[in-house]
Parts: structure tokens; C-alpha cells; sequence
């Protein structure tokens, strides 16, 4: 990656098993990249650590978060609060680093309309079929038959969102997926050529939908 002052943003989001939070966490490797660490009202699972993949607050936490204005964006997802503090962000751009956000659509839309003066780049992510992603989910979910069912119900509403993100990568294969991704950033960041077609997008979402 090229070497400017300040970071950029970088925003992925995705239907419930598209892989994201992987490929987020592959992107943190990369020198220059972080992980911007959201607050949830959500109750943590088995693998997850505070303070590392979210800190877990309740909920007069979370609303005295909102009532300070501490949040860059938040919405509710399934049921529980998530957002993301303004103040760690701004910080780490300022160090140049490139900040990563593995966010819903509705927080993406709300940091998109702040036009913040940091350059902003959005992917989101779709899986390569209905049949793949129901088996990723069912893998996942195992035991709630039901779960598996509303997500993929979900699916179907969240999938329409892609036309407002700068890309829409297809996870058939992690490593290229991931690939893909980080070459266009690079080229963002460039001002480079980029390697993608909408047509094809446009076509695959159309398949999913249908
Ligand atoms: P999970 O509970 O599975 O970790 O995340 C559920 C959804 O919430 C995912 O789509 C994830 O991207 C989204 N999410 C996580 N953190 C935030 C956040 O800070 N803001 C918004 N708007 N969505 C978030």
C-alpha cells in the first residue's frame, strides 16, 4: 500500500454468512490495517473475547453512548445494539492507518452520509449461491433449524442493499475473494485501474434474488 499521511475506511459488510468477519480478519494482517472494535448490547459467545471482538455493554451503557454522541454510527441488528465509537477511529486514521469495519448496511449508510474528510471504501459481500449459503448457515447454526431459516429470509431483504456500496465481491473462494479485495483498495488508494464488472454484479444478484 502506498504511503500517505492519513488512513483510509474501509467498510465491509455482508448477509449473515458471507464469510466477512474472515476476510476482515485477513485484511488485518496486512501492516497498515485495523480493526475498528465495535460496542454491542449483544451477549458474547463462547469464542469471543472482550474488548478484542466487541466490547459487550449493556444496554445504559449503550444509550448513554448515544446520548453523549460518542457514536460514529449505530443500528440494531437482529435484536441487539451495535456502533461504532467516533474517537478510536478518527485516531487511528490520524496515525495513518486504514480502518477496517465489518458493519451492517444501515451503519454503512449513516458513515457514508457523514462525508467524513477521509477517503471511504465500501465492499460488500455476497456468496456464490442460495444453495452455498444455506449450507454455510446450516453448518454454522446447527442446532437452530430455525435460525438458518429467518437468515436466509434475511438474506433475501439485505441482499438489495448492494447497489449503494463502491463493490460487491462474490466469496466462491477465500483467498480470492480476499485478493480481490485488497487490490481494490490498493488501486483506490492509487488512483489505479480496477478489476471490476458491475454487469456480472448486476447479473449474480439478479440469481440470488430470483
Ligand atoms: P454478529 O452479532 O454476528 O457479530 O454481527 C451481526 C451483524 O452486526 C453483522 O452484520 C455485523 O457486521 C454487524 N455489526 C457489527 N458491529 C457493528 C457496528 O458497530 N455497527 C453496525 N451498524 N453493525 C455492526
Amino acid at each position: 500500500m502506498p504511503s500517505k499521511n492519513e488512513g483510509v475506511m474501509v467498510i465491509l459488510s455482508s448477509p449473515s454468512g458471507a464469510g466477512k468477519t474472515t476476510l476482515v480478519n485477513l485484511l488485518s494482517k496486512q501492516d497498515k490495517f485495523e480493526v475498528s472494535i465495535s460496542h454491542t448490547t449483544r451477549q458474547p459467545r463462547v469464542n469471543e473475547t472482550q474488548n478484542k471482538d466487541y466490547y459487550f455493554v449493556d444496554l445504559d451503557k449503550f444509550n448513554r453512548l448515544i446520548k453523549d454522541q460518542e457514536f460514529l454510527e449505530y443500528a440494531k441488528v437482529y435484536n441487539n445494539y451495535y456502533g461504532t465509537t467516533r474517537t478510536p477511529v478518527i485516531d487511528k486514521l490520524n496515525k495513518g492507518k486504514n480502518v477496517l469495519f465489518d458493519i451492517d448496511w444501515q451503519g454503512a449508510d449513516q458513515i457514508k452520509n457523514k462525508k467524513l474528510d477521509y477517503k471511504l471504501i465500501t465492499f460488500f459481500i455476497l456468496p456464490p449461491s442460495k444453495e452455498i449459503l444455506f449450507k454455510r448457515l446450516s453448518n454454522r447454526e446447527m442446532k437452530d433449524k430455525l435460525i438458518v431459516e429467518e437468515r436466509m429470509k434475511q438474506f433475501g431483504r439485505d441482499v438489495l442493499h448492494w447497489i449503494n456500496y463502491d463493490y460487491v465481491v462474490i466469496n466462491d473462494n477465500l483467498d480470492n475473494c480476499y485478493k480481490k479485495i485488497y487490490n481494490l483498495i490498493d488501486a483506490e488508494i492509487k488512483n489505479g485501474s480496477k478489476d471490476y464488472d458491475l454487469e456480472y454484479i448486476r447479473n449474480h444478484v439478479e440469481k440470488l434474488t430470483s
